[in-house]
């Protein structure tokens, strides 16, 4: 007989899988542990005396994680005959687990206040991977001999059992805290105690710190100094709700092993005030060293703090370094409303993966390349692999090597949206969809091919103002009196005719008149918005693309009419739902497809999705599930076009 538990989960990656077989090796259960498209399923030898202990370890210490849904469980008659296998070729970057944490914190350990510390299925372990495959030899910690206490743990069963850059106090890592003057080491657990205790108080001084963490170099200061990049890392998990309006399913997903940011609601006043909005970019501590200062900062009265990513030349008051080679991965953003939650952008926990059957060929992104390994397709940034022998490459345009004498371009629209249908396997059915990020598109895949029947128009911004002037009769007068009304908007907006690369959005920005000129700061204006129902702005297409001076001049009319600037963002949002929705509807009766796709970070905003929602009610869209929305998906897409 065997005792079965099944997690549902929409993630494709082993982390939680193999916490849970850790913690069975540990208790020498044999059980049959696997992971199927939508569950983790683990079936324990129900005869064995220690089952029910193990069970109440897993319960106990299985992190709380952003993919797993409901569990059940039930009795089947085949019983396992063996310990289940770790599964864990490749390492990710993820929050600490509850049991590295504790260990963190607990003044017996080998561990106390050592900020590296981490175990096969968390931490930052990614960010040390030199090359494949994934052995100590080919980490950072190659020439950091492990003590005889750290390599036992490697060779036993439990959670750091073949934990590849398992370290301590006495065999790992000393870190420094300089400061203009100032020297000092960290290199046992009181030094780095007292170093950890060293910056928190030059925090509360005002003084801004830039530390390596294990994920890369952030700069810390007090809230008070944010800027538009920065991100509210919230230090206390008690008070988290005295300062943030969060619903469950947020306070759940910030506390959570991948420690995503999310973008909330400020519930603080003060906040609220010198932010000039009412919202932020939140996260809690992921890494050591960024859990070991919140608890510094927390003892002197310290809930909250503001950091933003940076590298290793930013000006700081004190810096926390160390000797050791990492590459960083870009943050996780989630989008989560009540019903729906994605991954808005980010590289972090999506990548390295292994995914779908294996193809002869090679997709080349950016910084990633996607390539037969074994029986499936494998993703990680291109550094990290040799040379491959396959029949073709298709590669993202725009990237200028060449990787194969057969060699097909993609665009960025056709991989994202073909990411969706792969992610779904939509493959052989007909669908539509939109891709936003910056510029509109519309797609069509015929079950085959996927064509770009509305392309992305390029947002040219070199004669903006020239354009509305003449987009019809009487415009010209709506230029006068922008010039003459808001002087200062149209200085900003004879500026950007002269600069390049602008888009649409840091000119929407721009006319409503905010701080933070981009898709970020028109996002934030909206969310102050908070009655029923917008204005209609113009998003008319003109020669099947949309047009950019007339739904530009409907901001300026409106702006002059006095409408306040957080209906207008609101509106313009709510507009571009409706715009979506018309485009989508029409594509899809003349196409006869049957499914929706969405794809584009741009989706991820709350004004935006939950209009989509609505007007999408009959035939909910597909959305990535374990890639981002964002442009990441591209090298995944890419496999398929
Ligand atoms: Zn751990
Ligand atoms: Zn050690």
């Amino acid at each position: 007989m065997a005792f079965v538990l099944e997690l549902q989960t929409t993630s494709n990656q082993h982390y939680i899988q193999n916490y849970i077989i850790g913690i069975t090796r540990e208790f020498d259960i044999n059980a049959k542990i696997y992971q199927t498209s939508d569950k983790i399923v683990c079936a324990f030898a129900s005869e064995h005396e220690k089952l029910q202990e193990c069970l109440d370890a897993i319960a106990q210490k299985l992190p709380a994680s952003l993919f797993l849904k409901s569990s059940t469980s039930y009795e089947i008659e085949e019983e396992p005959e063996s310990l289940p296998e770790l599964k864990n070729p490749y390492p990710l970057n993820l929050g600490l687990c509850p049991s590295c944490q504790k260990e963190m914190f607990d003044v017996s350990s080998r561990r106390y206040y050592y900020p590296f510390t981490s175990c096969s299925c968390c931490g930052g372990n990614y960010s040390f991977l030199h090359n494949y495959p994934y052995e100590r030899a080919n980490t950072s910690f190659k020439f950091m001999v492990p003590c005889p206490d750290c390599q036992s743990e490697t060779n036993s069963v439990g959670l750091r059992e073949k934990h590849q850059t398992n370290s301590c106090h006495s065999c790992g890592i000393a870190v420094k805290l300089l400061n203009k003057t100032t020297e000092r080491y960290a290199n046992d657990a009181g030094s780095f105690r007292t170093m950890f205790e060293v910056a928190a108080k030059a925090l509360q001084d005002n003084q801004k710190i830039l530390i390596k963490t294990t994920f890369g170099y952030r700069l810390f200061y007090k809230a008070d100094k944010m800027h538009n990049d920065s991100i509210l890392m919230m230090i206390n998990a008690s008070k988290i709700t005295d300062h943030l309006s969060l619903i469950t399913e947020e306070f759940n997903a910030l506390l959570s092993i991948e420690r995503p940011i999310l973008n909330v609601t400020l519930k603080n006043e003060t906040l609220k005030e010198s932010l000039g909005a009412n919202t932020a970019y939140v996260k809690y501590p992921d890494d050591g060293f960024c859990i070991l200062l919140g608890a510094e900062l927390q003892k002197i009265g310290v809930d909250f703090i503001a950091y933003e990513e940076s590298d290793e030349n930013c000006e700081a008051d004190m810096l926390m370094d160390y000797d050791l080679e990492l590459s960083g991965q870009s943050d996780m953003r989630f989008f989560l409303n009540k019903d729906v939650s994605f991954i808005a952008e980010g590289e972090r926990v999506s990548f390295p993966s292994a995914n779908f059957q294996a193809k002869s060929l090679v997709s080349v992104s950016d910084r990633f390349v996607g390539l037969p390994d074994g029986e499936t397709m494998f993703f990680d940034v291109i550094e990290h692999f040799d040379s491959v022998k396959v029949d073709k490459a298709n590669v993202l345009e725009g990237v200028k090597e060449s990787y194969h004498s057969n060699q097909t371009l993609y665009t960025q629209e056709e991989a994202s949206f073909m990411s969706v249908i792969a992610e779904h396997n939509l493959f052989g059915e007909r669908c539509v969809g939109a891709y936003f990020d910056e510029e509109p598109s519309f797609l069509y895949y015929d079950g085959k091919n996927v064509i770009r029947i509305v392309p992305p128009k390029t947002f040219d911004s070199s004669k903006l103002i020239e354009d509305m002037a003449t987009l019809r009769e009487g415009s010209d007068r709506l230029v006068v009196n922008l010039q003459k009304n808001m002087p200062e908007i149209y200085a900003k907006l004879e500026r950007l005719q002269t600069k390049e690369n602008v888009k649409l959005f840091e000119a929407v920005a721009i006319l409503l008149g905010l701080s933070d000129e981009s898709m970020r700061g028109v996002t934030k204006e909206a969310m102050k918005f908070v009655g029923k129902g917008g204005i209609q702005m113009d998003t008319h297409v003109k020669d099947n693309r949309f047009d950019h001076a007339a739904f530009l001049s409907s901001i300026v009319s409106y702006q002059l009419a006095d409408v306040s600037t957080s209906i207008l963002a609101y509106s313009i949002f709510e507009s571009f739902g409706d715009y979506f929705n018309d485009i989508l509807q029409e594509l899809k009766s003349k196409t006869k497809a049957n499914q929706i796709i969405l794809c584009g970070t741009h989706f991820a905003n709350q004004s935006l999705f939950s209009r989509m929602q609505r007007n999408l009610k009959a035939t909910p869209p597909f959305m990535n599930k374990v890639y981002p929305i964002g442009k990441e998906n591209a090298v995944v897409g890419g496999v398929y076009l």
